[in-house]
Formats: structure tokens, sequence, C-alpha cells
């Protein structure tokens, strides 16, 4: 039995594209499910004169799924309100289309504020719906934000002060939409449900832990962007630290939101600051030059991007938690645009046996989570060879979604946003744990940014990046299990 949520949805940045493709088409997938049903309107919000007709026009273009009839139902449920966010006189007209739409809707006062739209407006709109008395003083009032939360520490802070005044960290949900995705959420299941493997999920068991969120596509057209952020910010410091602190954190005394997060946030206060001679010999850069055919071009000939530029498309490097659990555990992480072949895989590399029970060495057992394309679990063990031999022969054992399942896995954003309706926190980035990852980010950038010769180009599109990021594991005698 699913229950109806009562909410009023004000989307800042309504004629937007991620407002378009990913939070009408999720709005839509619970309206379809019955978590949107009656009592729910969504007033999308940008400057533009745009009547409610032709707004709801371009909410059912970008919806797939239902009857046309079930579309331009939901879609009456949208209104349109011509707003600039720095303008204090819009937002008392504003309100009054809040008011009028909570009472016509019998919504209850239950407010969702969504900011998509740049950062840099963040602060402005929150100020403004407490000064301009957008807020309610019935229902609830929460704070929907988008990535990028700042570019480094400072503008990370300084972005969440001009929230802080209006909404208390438990109004805000920040999205990182990885947290949103099957088997991301399946991991504590996978480790505290299982109690095999509760048991060996530590430094005893496992010998290392490697995470690769791998991309096929260039930078494409969000060079103007790219340019500004590169890979360790738009990959490491949010969905890839999220991942690391879902595989580290410490079982929690109960399985809910807040133990949750208070769990993971150990993780994130253990997270290394790098001195630059660290960083130097634990993490590698990279840029895309073009494919073997030439046909694709390199990052620096790419549109918006400069002709000599430093920015990293590929990341690798390794995080060694300073938790007892996993001293001397490294967690390697690897992402990249123009690698093979679109793929987010978690390998767990257990130990090897190392006794001489047997003639020949057992290989690691890999605990793989196949988080996208492919959604399931891997297990490599060793096992006997056929017959009377007794010689090793390493066996996988495969649990993959078919086409059937994969298709009632919900999309991140319908999921986040269903979570943020019921208050869930459990699955969006808190504001402690960003604080840990920024300092280990900032490190990073300030070790690079003081090196001189930075030899780019240095991987070719189609391959798995650059030499250093195999070198990384094979200096100690390890290797990628995902190579592509
Ligand atoms: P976009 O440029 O397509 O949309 C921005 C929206 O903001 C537009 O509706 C525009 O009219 C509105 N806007 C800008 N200035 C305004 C002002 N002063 N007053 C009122 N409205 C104003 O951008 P987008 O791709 O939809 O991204 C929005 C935010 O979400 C960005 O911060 C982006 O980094 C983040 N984000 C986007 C995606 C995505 O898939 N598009 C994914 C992750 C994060």
């Amino acid at each position: 039995m699913v229950t109806e949520n009562k909410t009023l949805v004000v989307i800042f940045g309504g004629s937007g594209d991620l407002a378009h493709r990913k939070l009408y088409p999720a709005l839509f997938q619970l309206y379809l499910k019955g978590s949107l049903n009656k009592h729910f309107a969504v007033i999308g919000t940008a400057r533009r004169p745009w009547t409610h007709e032709f707004f709801r026009e371009g909410v059912i273009e970008n919806l797939s799924d239902g009857t046309l009839e079930q579309r331009q139902a939901f879609a009456e449920h949208f209104y349109y309100q011509s707003h600039d966010v720095q303008d204090s006189e819009h937002y008392v007209a504003l309100k009054n289309v809040i008011d009028k739409l909570d009472d016509k809707y019998q919504i209850g006062g239950n407010r969702l504020f969504y900011m998509a739209m740049a950062p840099s407006l963040f602060g402005t709109i929150a100020e403004h719906l407490r000064s301009e008395h957008l807020l309610s003083h019935d229902g609830y009032n929460r704070l929907i934000i988008e990535k990028p939360f700042g570019h480094d520490y400072e503008s990370a802070l300084a972005l969440n002060n001009a929230i802080v005044n209006t909404f208390d960290e438990d109004q805000v949900f920040r999205i990182d939409h990885y947290l949103g995705k099957e088997m991301v959420q399946n991991i504590p299941c996978i480790r505290f449900a299982n109690p095999f493997l509760n048991a060996v999920w530590n430094r005893d068991y496992i010998d290392n832990i490697q995470i690769t969120l791998a991309e096929s596509l260039g930078v494409e057209e969000r060079g103007g962007y790219y340019e500004t952020s590169g890979a360790l910010r738009d990959m490491v410091q949010n969905h890839i630290m999220q991942i690391v602190a879902m595989l580290a954190f410490p079982r929690p005394e109960k399985y809910d939101d807040r133990a949750i997060n208070q769990a993971k946030s150990q993780v994130f206060a253990s997270l290394p600051v790098y001195t630059p001679e660290q960083v130097r010999t634990k993490f590698v850069r990279g840029q895309y030059g073009e494919d073997a055919s030439g046909k694709q071009a390199a990052y620096r000939n790419e549109d918006k991007i400069e002709a000599d530029s430093t920015v990293e498309t590929f990341v690798a490097g390794e995080i060694d938690l300073d938790m007892p659990q996993w001293q001397g555990v490294p967690f390697y992480v690897r992402t990249g645009k123009r690698l093979p072949a679109k793929k987010t895989r978690i390998d767990v590399v257990f130990k090897a046996d190392q006794s001489e029970l047997f003639t020949e060495q057992p290989a690691n057992p890999v605990l793989t989570i196949d988080v996208e394309p492919d959604l399931g679990v891997e297990f490599t063990l060793n096992g006997k060879e056929i017959g009377t031999s007794s010689l090793i022969k390493v066996d996988q054992l495969q649990y993959l979604l078919d086409e059937e399942q994969q298709k009632k896995v919900p999309d991140a954003y319908e999921r986040l946003l269903l979570e943020a309706m019921l208050g869930k926190q459990g699955n969006f980035a808190q504001w402690e744990g960003m604080t840990g990852s920024w300092h280990f980010v900032d490190a990073i950038r300030k070790a690079w940014s003081q090196e001189k010769d930075v030899d780019f180009p240095n991987y070719q599109s189609g391959t798995m990046g650059p030499k250093a990021a195999d070198e990384l594991l094979s200096k100690t005698g390890r290797h990628w299990i995902y190579q592509g």
C-alpha cells in the first residue's frame, strides 16, 4: 500500500536542463506509483515569462511512461512563476502563489524548495525565503540542493553559512545522485545482513578495496564548467567519497538514517590530509588525448577548453583511512572520462591464503559490487580443478539483475525526491562529511598546483587511463581487478 505524500515543490531553475531531464520525469514516476496523488503541486520558476500552459507542455514532452491522460492529469498540478531570484518583490508574488496552491490542493504546509540552478544563487534564495516569509509554520520546510557544493572547503563553508540562517542541517538535503543508486544503497545490507561478510569486513581479511567510476564520454558540451572543476572535484570529492564511506563505516547500533550518517561521519573525519610528497606517491592525474583512429578529439581541442589546459579528466589514487579497522588497507579509487566503457563497480579484494596447505598459491577472493550499467554482485573464489586433480582454479559466482528486475529499479532522482518528502536523510550528503572530503581534496589540488611540468595529454581516449594509474598498484604487487 503506497501512501500519498502531500507536498508543494518549488523548483528554482524550473526552465533548466536538470528540471526537465531529471526532476519532472522523477516526480511523474512518483505520481504513477501513487506516492504523489491529489495533494501536490509543483511551481517552476525562472526568469522567462512563460504561461502555465507552455510550461506544462514542456513538462509533458519529457515524460515517457504512462498514458496521455495520466501525463496531462499530472501536468495539471504544474504552475509557472516568472521569478528573478535576486528581486525581493518577486518573492512576494511567489508567496501568494504558494499560499493559493497550498490551499487549493490541501497540502498542509509541506514545502520542498529545490535549487536547480547555479550554487552562487543558493544564498540569496535561502535568505529571501526567510525574509519574505515563504516558509510555512504548519508542515515541513526542506531545501534540496545540487552539486557542485563549493569548489573548495572555503567556498563550501561560505555556501553552507549562506543557508544555515534559514535552514537547519536536518532540513537540508544535499543531492549526491550516486547515493540514490540501487547498488550503492545495497552496500550496508550486503555488509551487515550477511554475518560471514560482516565478520571479515576489516583489515584482518581485506587486502584492498577498489572503486572505479569510468565514463566513456568526453567532456561533451560541459567544457565551460569542467575547466573550473576537473575530475577530482567533479567525481572524487562527492560521489567517490560517499562510496568510500558506505564501504568503510563501522557497524551502526541501529539500521536507521541517523545512526548510518553518524557512522559515515567517522569515515569522513578519518580522511587523511596528504602532504605534497604523499600526493606525488599516492595520486595520479591524467588528461585524454585523441583516440587511436583520431576521430575523437583530445580534451584540449574540445569546445570551450583552453589549448594548454592542465585540467585533469582522470584521477586515480590511494586513500588510507585513519581508522583502526582499516589500518594498512588502501582504498584505491579511479575515475575518468573517455575510458573504454561506462562502468561503476567496487571490488573488495580479500587476502589470499598464505599457508603452505596447498601446493600452489590460492588467488585473492574478490567480492564485486556492480553498480552500473550491470547491477548485482559477483564473487570470485578459489575452487578445485574438476576430477582427481587437486590444483586450484578460480570460480565465479554471479548474480546480476535481469532486464525485468532492472525495470523495477527506481531512478536515483525518483528515490531521492521521495526520501526528501519522507524526511529521510540517510542518502544525502551531510555537512560534516563534506568538511572532511573537501580538506582531503584541497590538499591534493594544492600539491598539484605547485607541480610545474604537467605532461598532458597522457592517455589515449578509449584506454583505461595513464600508465601511472597501473603503477600505483603494481608497485605493491597489486593490480586493478577491473581492466576495462
Ligand atoms: P540550466 O542552465 O539548464 O538551468 C538553470 C536554470 O536557472 C534555468 O531555469 C534559468 O532560467 C534559471 N536561472 C538562472 N539565473 C536565474 C535568476 N537570476 N533568477 C531566476 N532563474 C534563474 O542548468 P542545469 O543543467 O539545469 O543545472 C542546474 C544546477 O544543477 C547547476 O548548479 C548544475 O551544476 C546542477 N546539476 C545539473 C545536472 C544536470 O544533469 N543538468 C546534474 C547535476 C547537477
